[in-house]
C-alpha cells in the first residue's frame, strides 16, 4: 500500500522508523532484534537507508589499487526480507549517488517485482572524503532527476526501450525536506523551491532531516503550504543518544540544538544518561508534533531500537 493511502486510511498519527542495513558480512539477525520490539507499534511503512559506496586502496607490492566497496549493500534484500517477515510495507531509499540510470530503472523493476509501493527518492551524500556530492557518469545531479525518471517509468516510459505493457508500475515517491534548510542551500526559500520542483516533478510526500525545536518544522510546514507544496509532510526525529551527538549532528546534518537540550546533556554523567534525555525530549517533541494532527512520526533508530521503544509507549 502507497504511503499516501496509508495516511489516507488513519485516523490518527501513525508510528514509523528507519533502519540501517548490516555491515557486510554481519547477520541479518541483529536487525530483526531491533525491528521485533517495535512491531507492537503497528509501523505501516519501515525505510531502509542506502550507504553511498566507498574507495578502499589495497596494497600490491607497494602499489596502491583504488577500488570501490559498498560497506553496507542489501538495501533491496533487506526491505524483501523484512516485508516478508513482518508483512509490512517497505520503503528502499533510491539515490543518485553511485548509481546510473539505468542501474536505477533495474532497480525499479526489481522493486516492482517484490511488490514494493513506494520509494524514496535521495541524492545521496558526498563520498567519504569527498568535501562535494559529485554525480556519478550517466546517473543523476538532483533528486528531482530521480524524481522525474521514477514518475516517468509510472507513465510506462522505460530509459531506451519501447515496452508495450499494462502492468506498468505505480510507485508512491517519497523525497527529504529539511526544516533548517539542506546545508548546502544557500537559503531556506532557495532549498524550498527545490523542493517546490520535486513535489511538482512527482513526489507524493515529503520527510524531513531530524530536528530538536518543533516551532523549526512548524514554521517549515507553514512556508512549504505557502509556497504551494501540499503533499503530506512526516517528520523525522531522531532521540539523542550519546554526548558525543552535540557536535556531530550539527556537524553532519547542520541542525540546531536548543540550550535546554544542550545543557542536559551536559549535566548528564554518563551515555545511560544522555540516553535517557534523549528519550525524554523525543517523547515531549512527539506529544506536541502528534497533538499538531501529523500524519506519521517517522523515527531514525540507527540499529538500535530501545530507546525509539521507550519513545513510542510514551506516545502510541
Ligand atoms: P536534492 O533534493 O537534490 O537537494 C540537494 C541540494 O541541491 C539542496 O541544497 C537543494 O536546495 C539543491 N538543489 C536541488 N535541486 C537543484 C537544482 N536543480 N539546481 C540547483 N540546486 C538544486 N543519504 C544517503 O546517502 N542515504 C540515505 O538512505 C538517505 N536517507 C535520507 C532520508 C531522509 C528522510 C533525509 C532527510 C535524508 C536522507 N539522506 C540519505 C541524506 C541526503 O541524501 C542528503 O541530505 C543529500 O545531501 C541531499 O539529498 P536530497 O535528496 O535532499 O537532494
Amino acid at each position: 500500500m502507497k504511503v499516501t493511502q496509508h495516511i489516507q486510511a488513519a485516523k490518527e498519527t501513525q508510528f514509523s522508523f528507519e533502519v540501517i542495513p548490516p555491515v557486510k558480512g554481519k547477520n541479518i539477525e541483529e536487525l530483526y532484534s531491533n525491528i521485533d520490539p517495535l512491531m507492537e507499534f503497528n509501523p505501516p511503512f519501515i525505510d531502509v537507508t542506502t550507504s553511498r559506496e566507498e574507495y578502499v586502496f589495497i596494497d600490491r607490492d607497494g602499489l596502491f589499487d583504488k577500488k570501490v566497496t559498498r560497506m553496507r549493500p542489501g538495501t533491496l534484500g533487506i526491505c524483501a526480507a523484512i516485508m516478508h517477515k513482518y508483512n509490512v510495507d517497505t520503503i528502499p531509499h533510491v539515490l543518485c549517488g553511485g548509481f546510473t540510470r539505468e542501474e536505477t530503472e533495474y532497480l525499479l523493476v526489481d522493486c516492482q517485482y517484490l511488490g514494493i509501493d513506494n520509494v524514496m527518492a535521495l541524492r545521496g551524500d558526498a563520498m567519504k572524503g569527498q568535501k562535494y556530492f559529485e554525480p556519478t557518469q550517466g546517473g543523476h545531479t538532483y533528486a528531482s532527476e530521480l524524481v522525474s525518471q521514477i514518475a516517468d517509468l509510472n507513465q510506462g516510459n522505460y530509459l531506451h526501450d519501447v515496452v508495450e505493457t499494462n502492468n506498468t508500475p505505480d510507485f508512491c515517491i517519497g523525497v527529504a525536506g529539511y526544516p533548517e534548510k539542506h546545508m548546502e542551500a544557500p537559503s531556506l526559500r532557495t532549498d524550498l523551491k527545490w523542493l517546490k520542483h520535486k513535489v511538482d516533478l512527482g513526489a507524493d510526500y515529503i520527510v524531513t532531516q531530524m530536528f530538536f525545536d518543533n516551532q523549526k518544522f512548524f514554521e517549515f510546514t507553514r512556508q512549504c503550504r505557502e509556497a504551494g507544496i501540499a503533499v503530506p509532510i512526516i517528520p523525522g526525529i531522531k532521540p539523542i543518544a550519546v554526548k558525543k551527538h552535540l557536535q556531530l549532528l550539527p556537524q553532519v546534518f547542520r541542525t540546531d540544538l536548543p540550550e535546554a537540550l544542550i545543557e542536559a546533556v551536559e549535566a548528564c554523567k554518563d551515555n545511560a544518561a544522555v540516553r535517557q534525555v534523549g528519550i525524554e525530549w523525543a517523547i515531549e517533541q512527539s506529544r506536541e508534533l502528534k497533538a499538531a494532527g501529523v500524519p506519521v512520526l517517522h523515527y531514525y533508530s540507527m540499529g538500535k531500537s530501545d530507546n525509539i521503544k521507550a519513545i513510542a509507549q510514551a506516545v502510541f
